[in-house]
């Protein structure tokens, strides 16, 4: 099964599609952890992209596209993906889909986690990063970020039927529960149509 997660920064995606990833034996591939392995190890891509992250904003889509396309085609190789913090816009969904399914290895479940957004600004807050007045902007910014730039994803899958939405305002595991459920239902109707016999030539 291949998978993508769309949330806040706060509304618990990391933890979720690591879990999931975990849950259905899939590999969770996070375009944020793998940039900020780049930065911490300061590679020419880590360099690249510090200041982008720094500040909260996104960083350019064909530095990720590059990034990701391996590890994506070895993860769908092996069983499947998660995605976590990819697409992050529309265009980055339109331009990974065309690469993609020419290889088989589009996305077939996109999931949003639904937080609100006074919920995340304190979720993050009290993670600790909102120490000073500067912390708090960038916070404010990230939030801004996604509403403004991620959140027409939710309808690009919508719209493809690929959607499924959780509500992640509650608790860690009460969202697990409701996501392990959804998902195995998906996967139950995704296997179901791939042993469908092909359609007679007309
Ligand atoms: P995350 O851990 O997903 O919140 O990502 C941390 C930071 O990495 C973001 O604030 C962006 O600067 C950058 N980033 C992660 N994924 C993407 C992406 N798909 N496109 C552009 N920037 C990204």
């Amino acid at each position: 099964m291949r998978v993508l997660f769309i949330g806040g920064p706060g509304a618990g995606k990391g933890t979720q599609s690591g879990r999931m990833a975990h849950f259905f034996g899939l590999t969770h591939l996070s375009s944020g952890d793998l940039l900020r392995k780049h930065v911490a190890e300061g590679t020419a891509l880590g360099q690249r992209v510090k200041a982008f992250m720094d500040s909260g904003d996104l960083v350019p889509d064909q530095i990720v596209m590059d990034m990701l396309r391996k590890p994506v085609l070895a993860a769908s190789r092996g069983g499947g993906y998660i995605l976590d913090g990819f697409p992050r816009t529309a265009e980055q969904a339109h331009a990974a889909y065309l690469v993609a399914s020419e290889l088989g290895v589009e996305v077939q479940v996109a999931v949003h986690l639904r937080v609100d957004h006074d919920v995340l600004v304190n979720r993050l807050m009290s993670r600790g990063r909102g120490a000073d007045d500067n912390d708090r902007t960038v916070i404010e910014h990230r939030i801004e970020v996604y509403e403004q730039q991620t959140t027409p994803l939710v309808e690009y899958y919508a719209v493809r039927e690929e959607l499924i939405t959780i509500d992640g305002g509650r608790s860690v595991d009460e969202v697990s529960w409701d996501l392990v459920s959804a998902l195995q239902a998906r996967n139950a109707s995704l296997a179901d149509r791939a042993s469908e016999p092909a359609p007679l030539p007309s």
